[in-house]
Order: C-alpha cells, then sequence, then structure tokens
C-alpha cells in the first residue's frame, strides 16, 4: 500500500502536508506522532472516509478488502459477541461461511465470552472484539486507529498479541502514540509529525545508528579503578557513571569492545554484576525526531 504527495486541508490547517507512504505487504506498519499529528486523518484518508485534497492513495487491493477498526469501536449492548461479529461478516463479506464467526473469535480469546452480551465486556474484550469484526471478513488490508488506548496492561498485552497474529497474514496499519506498542508489534515505523512523514522504514533502521553503541556495566564499588581501566583503553570513547553501581561505556568500534570489555572487567578484577548492550529506545529517536 502506497501513498503519493497525500494532502489534506481542513479550511486554513493542513493536516496532511504531502505524505508518501510505502507499506510493505504483510508488514505490521506503526504510525506514530504526537497529538494532532494527522494519524487519525491518514487512517480516515486511507480508508475512504475523508476525501484527500491532493495525492494518491494506492491501496494494493480492492478497497473491498480493506478494513478499519475505529479508535472507539461502538456496539450496540444488547447483542453478543457472536451477534457482532457474525453482523459484521453479513455486512461486509456474505460469502464467508458462518462458522468462521467461531474461529475469529477463539483467535480473539472470546470463546467464553462469546454468547454474552457486548454490554458487560471490558474495554480489552471489546477491542478485541472489534478486531475479531475486522478480520472476519478476511481483510488484505487492516487500518487500526489506536488499537490499544485506554487498555490496562492485561487488556494491551491481549490486543498486542492479537496483532502480531496477524502479521503476514494480512497487511496492518496502526496508528498509536504508544511507542512501546510500535516497538513490540511493528516491523516499519513512520513517524508523522504536523502532517509530514519524518521517517520511516524498517523499526531496525531507525534505532541503529541513532544512539551511540554502548553496554551498561553494573559492578559492586568502588567504580573508580573500573573507570579509569576502561577509559585507557583505545575503542572506549567515554565513560559515564550513570548511579552508584552503574557505568555506560560508550564506543566507537563496538566488534573490539564485544572483545575486550569483559576482559579488562576481569584484569582490574572488578565484581560484576551485569553487563547489557544499551539499547537505542524508539522514545529517544522520537523525540529527537520531532523535537
Ligand atoms: P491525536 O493523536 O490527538 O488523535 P492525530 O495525529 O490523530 O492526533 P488528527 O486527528 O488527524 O491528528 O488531526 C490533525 C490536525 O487536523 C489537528 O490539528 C486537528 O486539530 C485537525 N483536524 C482534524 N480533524 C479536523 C476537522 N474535521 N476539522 C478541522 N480540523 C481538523
Amino acid at each position: 500500500m502506497t501513498t503519493a504527495g497525500l494532502r489534506k486541508r481542513y479550511g486554513r490547517h493542513e493536516a496532511l502536508a504531502g505524505v508518501d507512504l510505502v507499506v510493505p505487504r504483510g508488514s505490521v506498519y506503526g504510525l506514530v506522532g504526537p497529538n494532532g499529528a494527522g494519524k487519525t486523518t491518514l487512517l480516515a484518508v486511507l480508508a475512504g472516509l475523508r476525501r484527500p485534497t491532493g495525492g494518491t492513495v494506492d491501496l494494493g487491493c480492492d478497497r473491498r478488502r480493506v478494513a478499519v477498526l475505529p479508535d472507539t469501536p461502538g456496539f450496540d449492548p444488547w447483542l453478543t459477541g457472536s451477534e457482532v461479529v457474525d453482523l459484521a461478516r453479513a455486512l461486509t463479506a456474505p460469502e464467508v461461511p458462518g462458522r468462521r464467526v467461531a474461529e475469529v473469535l477463539a483467535d480473539a480469546g472470546l470463546t467464553g465470552a462469546a454468547h454474552r452480551r457486548v454490554g458487560g465486556y471490558s474495554r480489552g474484550m471489546l477491542q478485541r472484539l472489534g478486531i475479531a469484526a475486522t478480520v472476519v471478513g478476511d481483510p488484505e488490508l487492516l487500518l487500526l486507529d489506536e488499537p490499544c488506548s485506554a487498555l490496562d496492561p492485561a487488556g494491551r498485552r491481549e490486543v498486542l498479541e492479537l496483532i502480531a497474529r496477524l502479521g503476514g497474514r494480512a497487511t496492518v496499519v496502526l496508528s498509536t502514540h504508544l511507542l512501546a506498542d510500535v516497538q513490540e508489534v511493528c516491523d516499519r515505523v513512520g513517524v508523522l509529525d504536523d502532517g509530514r512523514l519524518l521517517h520511516q522504514g524498517s523499526l531496525d533502521d531507525l534505532l541503529v545508528g541513532r544512539a551511540a553503541p554502548a553496554w551498561v556495566v553494573r559492578c559492586r564499588p568502588p567504580l573508580e579503578p573500573v573507570e579509569a581501566a576502561l577509559s585507557a583503553r583505545p575503542w572506549v570513547a567515554a565513560v559515564r557513571r550513570t548511579g552508584a553501581e552503574e557505568l555506560v561505556v560508550e564506543t566507537s568500534a563496538p566488534a573490539d569492545a564485544e572483545t575486550d570489555l569483559v576482559r579488562v572487567l576481569a584484569d582490574v578484577g572488578a565484581h560484576v554484576l551485569r553487563v547489557d548492550r544499551r539499547s537505542a529506545d524508539l522514545e529517544d529517536v522520537f523525540l529527537e525526531l520531532t523535537r
């Protein structure tokens, strides 16, 4: 699915200012951005719910194979979960056999609640029900607006696991301001700010090369001898004290660090508690990009 020069203007405000989206087939694409960045507008344009002011959308599939889950899906509270999904099936894909309803409810972990009225469902259950209702027609492209907002940690976990299982079977585009969610389930990411795409590509490309490669070393005090020994090594760019028992060792030669770091610690007789490669955090990169 791609867009080219996509624009959307509300009066004098340009909510999308020329967006070129590239979403590979089968990927789980996370659209992230601060409030007002244009995420909802972009998803609504992709879904055909709002007309763009300019540019083009190539869905890569028939529009009837696109399913949309709004951020707050509303269901008639007197219907059961099974009835909600069956209604979605009848409306969007009547050719799909009725037995598929039970299958998607099972995938969403709702078999036990299938015949209960949805008025009594928790938010997490409602969000999973929404996903079940969007996938029952076997869509090729799924557009999910903030699927994990307003969920408690357990509900969020269930929804993320469900989304992760969709990857490969369908192309998924989800919008969120929760960067941890993107880091968990998305393989692609697009950073939208003020109607512009600041970065898009694989999550690895975004993270690798942004933060300087570094190791976090935790050991028992005193840390001075450890700091001194590390600072003397040619591959060490900087050693910073980040806690009573913690050092961050930055390097410009990660391969040398991999072979030498533990040796230096052993030679100096350090009491090592743990050694970790510092992982670049999407939050840092996001703040750097949108600053
Ligand atoms: P949030 O995370 O807060 O939902 P968002 O990234 O989804 O934000 P949008 O809802 O797409 O952002 O809004 C983008 C910009 O367009 C905002 O400045 C918003 O005020 C404006 N906007 C959105 N919908 C309309 C509308 N119907 N009429 C006028 N302005 C709008």
